[in-house]
């Protein structure tokens, strides 16, 4: 199966466990593992009920080890099942991968940096705890999750960074407070951020409050994770008489409103790029943003919702898919 395009053989090299939940898999391009910027991810083409999918993992590291990429994949207990394919490859399998790709880079230069990972969202976070260490800048690795078992690199980067490294495991009580962190920081320094929604919403009002800079915040959220579960909801289409489809708890709206003849542009599929964005015209319940491409604003206004991450939720939402017959346009 390949997904064509940039996408290149690669071999697994080697797999293991790095902690409860959390697999390491080495992966040796056959073209050669390329240098990249720290921060960066690979897409991998996945298998998802049987169609061929895209799923993207940040690379473990300042660079790849010997001749191969890492990442580090968790298991996701309500996966559609990306996770699960990536995880149950092994030594001498073949996947496709692309090469690295870079949205989340550390900026030299500030006086000081806080990296903030939430859970899983420590994998890019290790490549730019070593940069950091090793330019020798002035930096701190604020990291919360649920248990120990589940966070992987724990030695490596206590070994690394000492009391730089601060866990906030909330099976021990212990609660991250953003705003009391980012008081510390110094003005002019920047706060990397990978977590959950939640937290980049908490780090953004924290930020926002205290009238830091806008660009001194970087953040990457492994998308689609969003604030309520999902759930079935229907989508009605003005610009198709209402027709109404029903986008199951385990489809996306943009690929059950394609399965219905209602094709809309798309390309990302991670709510980054805004293409397959629609007009949001009624919603009878809540809308689940799970993009990084609208404002704060523009999602609390509820007015547009991108397609290929975001939802409804407890209720019908009517759209305006943008749709117009060529007699009518
Ligand atoms: C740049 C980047 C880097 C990443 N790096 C890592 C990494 O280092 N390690 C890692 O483990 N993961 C990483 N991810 C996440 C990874 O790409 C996958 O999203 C993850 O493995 C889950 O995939 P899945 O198919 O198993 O789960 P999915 O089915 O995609 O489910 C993921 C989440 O989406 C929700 N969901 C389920 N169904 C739907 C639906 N129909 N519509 C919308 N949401 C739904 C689920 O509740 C779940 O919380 C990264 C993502 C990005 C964008």
């Amino acid at each position: 199966m390949s997904p064509g395009g940039h996408f290149a053989p690669a071999r697994v090299r080697a797999v293991h466990d790095v902690a409860s939940d959390v697999r390491m898999i080495e992966l040796e391009p056959s073209s050669g593992a390329r240098a990249y910027p720290t921060g960066s991810h690979i897409d991998i083409a996945v298998e998802v009920e049987g169609l061929p999918d895209v799923r993207s993992y940040s690379l473990v590291g300042e660079r790849p080890l010997d001749g191969a990429y890492r990442i580090a994949v968790k298991d996701v207990a309500d996966s559609r099942g990306g996770s699960r394919f990536v995880r149950a490859l092994e030594a001498e399998s073949d996947v496709e991968v692309s090469d690295p790709k870079s949205h989340f880079e550390l900026h030299y230069g500030r006086p000081e940096y806080l990296l903030v990972a939430g859970g899983i969202g420590i994998t890019p976070l290790v490549g730019m705890s070593h940069a950091l260490a090793r330019h020798g800048r002035p930096f701190r690795l604020l990291w919360a999750a649920r248990s120990r078992a589940q966070m992987p690199f724990l030695d490596e980067l206590s070994e690394l960074l000492g009391d730089r490294l601060e866990l906030y495991v909330s099976e021990e009580g212990n609660r991250l407070e953003l705003g009391q962190q980012i008081d510390q920081l110094h003005p002019d320094g920047e706060l990397y951020l990978c977590g959950p929604l939640r937290m980049r919403d908490a780090a953004q009002r924290a930020w926002r409050e205290r009238e830091r800079a806008r660009e001194q915040l970087r953040f990457e959220t492994f998308a689609s994770g969003g604030r309520f579960p999902p759930e079935e909801f229907v989508v009605r289409v003005r610009d198709r008489d209402d027709q109404e489809i029903v986008v199951p708890r385990n489809r996306t709206m943009l690929d059950a409103l394609g399965d219905h003849g209602v094709e809309l542009m798309w390309d990302c599929r991670r709510g980054e790029c805004g293409l397959c964005q629609v007009a949001v015209l009624e919603a009878e319940g809540e809308l689940d943003h799970r993009d990084v491409f609208l404002s704060e604003e523009q999602q609390a206004q509820g007015a547009s919702l991108l397609t290929c991450v975001s939802r409804a939720v407890r209720g019908a939402v009517t759209i305006d898919s943008g749709f117009r017959p060529a007699w009518t346009r």
